[in-house]
C-alpha cells in the first residue's frame, strides 16, 4: 500500500476544516495511519518547502506554515498520491474544480487550506520530516474487503 503525507494547514484548521478534511479522506476509502494537531517550527517548515527556497514567496510561505497549529496525517491506500493530490484540486483554487478541497473551501494560493505529497519519494521524506516512528500505526480497516478487489 503507498503512504502519502496529508497536512491541514493553518488556515484549515483556523478555519474549522479538520473535520470536513478528515471525513473527505475516510469516505473516500484511504486509511489514516497516523494524525496529529502540531505548530510547525521554523527549521522544520524550511525543510518541508526547500524546493522552493528561491521563491518570492518563500518567507511568506514560512510565516503562513508556522503562525498558528497545523494538522498532519499518513494517509494509506492504493495510489493514495495521486488520489489525495486529486482531493486536493490544483494549487492555485481559481484553477481547482468544484468538488476538490481547494476548489470548495480556497481563493488565494497562498492559503489554499491543504498539502499532499507530490510522489513516492517526497513522501517518504516529508512522513520522515513531521513523524517519528512511535506516532505511526498499522492496522487493517473493516471495509478494506469491500474497497480493494
Ligand atoms: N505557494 C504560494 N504562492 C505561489 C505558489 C505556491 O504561496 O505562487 C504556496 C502554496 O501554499 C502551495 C505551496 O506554496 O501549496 C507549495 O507549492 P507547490 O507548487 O509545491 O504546490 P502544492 O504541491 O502545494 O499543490
Amino acid at each position: 500500500m503507498e503512504q502519502t503525507y496529508v497536512m491541514v494547514k493553518p488556515d484549515g484548521v483556523q478555519r474549522g476544516l479538520i473535520g470536513e478534511i478528515v471525513s473527505r479522506i475516510e469516505k473516500r476509502g484511504l486509511k489514516i495511519t497516523a494524525m496529529k494537531m502540531h505548530q510547525i517550527d521554523e527549521e522544520t517548515a524550511r525543510e518541508h518547502y526547500k524546493e522552493h527556497s528561491d521563491k518570492p514567496f518563500f518567507e511568506p510561505l514560512v510565516e503562513y506554515i508556522t503562525s498558528s497549529p497545523s494538522v498532519s496525517m499518513i494517509v494509506e491506500g492504493e495510489n493514495a498520491i495521486t488520489i489525495m493530490r486529486s482531493m486536493n484540486g490544483a494549487t492555485k483554487p481559481i484553477e481547482a474544480q468544484p468538488g476538490t478541497i481547494r476548489g470548495d473551501f480556497a481563493i488565494e494560493t497562498g492559503r489554499n487550506v491543504v498539502h499532499a505529497s507530490d510522489s513516492k519519494e517526497t513522501a517518504e521524506k516529508e512522513i520522515a520530516l513531521h513523524f517519528s516512528e512511535s506516532e505511526t500505526t498499522t492496522y487493517s480497516r473493516i471495509d478494506e474487503v469491500c474497497l480493494y478487489e
